[in-house]
């Protein structure tokens, strides 16, 4: 009888130049994640962290058009790349090295690849923390950071409609096999506030929370469907950076101070 090979160990290596490596996901896409991961890493800069921002969505990035930046990173020795700083963060995405237009038509080994470039060949520099912004579902990408990688957790965005749960409890589960910690569960538009005060749950209600209290992990936060947000993500200037006393910024600063505590 053929004996089974043992399974492929892997070395998850750290990422240089930062203390903390953090991963924002969600399952589903269009949920709002890189909008909230960018707000998330200007509220942790906000209580004193040194950031670094990674955009891992190979296929879509949208770092560059919500920190506006136009640079490509430059490399000193043709291996390395040195990462683009912004807002007092240093920033990294597919989406600089290739033209805004160019889509990126590719298998994943190359996918894989790109990954393993941007988390062991880009020279961060003294950081306290560096946010993941991952791409949507469950690939390559996630395998990767989860086997390859250190992480020192992971944090799931989602809107509380049932489609978007569905993927949810699928993202948690890849994450608790792989060994991933999850810190906790954010609701993005969660309501909106009329003009006549109410609060309409257009995507329905709690379903974050219940979902988050059904796999015992932790809740941190709800976030209302507001137009400064999305009118800040479109001009590239990060709500939390350049607003930080705005109603929905200190919704984030909260989220942040949770995600500190657990860090530590
Ligand atoms: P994802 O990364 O999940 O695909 P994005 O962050 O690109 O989602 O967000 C999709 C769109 O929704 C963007 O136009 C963004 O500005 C907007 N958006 C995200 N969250 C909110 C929110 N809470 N309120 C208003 N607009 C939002």
């Amino acid at each position: 009888m053929s004996k089974k090979p043992p399974p492929k160990q892997f070395v998850k290596n750290p990422i240089q130049g930062t203390k903390f490596t953090l991963l924002v996901s969600s399952a589903k896409g269009g949920v709002g994640k890189s909008t909230v991961a960018v707000n998330l890493a200007f509220a942790l800069q906000s209580l004193g962290l040194k950031i670094g921002i990674l955009d891992a969505d190979v296929y879509g990035p949208s770092l560059p058009k919500l920190v506006n930046i136009n640079e490509k990173p430059k490399s000193e020795d043709g291996k390395a790349l040195v990462p683009v700083e912004k807002y007092d963060a240093q920033c990294m995405s597919m989406g600089l090295l290739v033209d805004e237009q160019t889509p990126m038509i590719w298998r994943g080994p190359m996918v894989i690849s790109a990954i393993k470039t941007m988390t062991q060949k880009v020279l961060w520099k003294d950081r306290d923390i560096i946010i993941i912004d991952m791409p949507p579902g469950t690939g390559d990408t996630q395998l990767t950071f989860a086997q390859e990688v250190k992480v020192d957790g992971a944090i799931i965005v989602s809107t509380p409609q049932d489609l978007a749960l569905l993927d949810v409890k699928r993202g948690i589960q890849m994450f608790d096999k792989t060994g991933v910690r999850i810190l906790g569960l954010i609701d993005n538009m969660s309501f909106f506030k009329g003009d006549d005060g109410k609060d309409y749950k257009i995507f329905g209600e709690s379903g974050v929370e219940k979902t988050a209290k059904e796999f015992k992990k932790e809740f941190l936060g709800h976030l209302p469907i507001h137009q400064d947000l999305r009118s800040s993500a479109d001009t590239g200037k990060p709500l939390t950076y350049s607003d930080p006393d705005h109603e929905v910024s200190k919704l984030f600063l909260n989220i942040a101070k949770k995600i500190k505590i657990s860090l530590n």
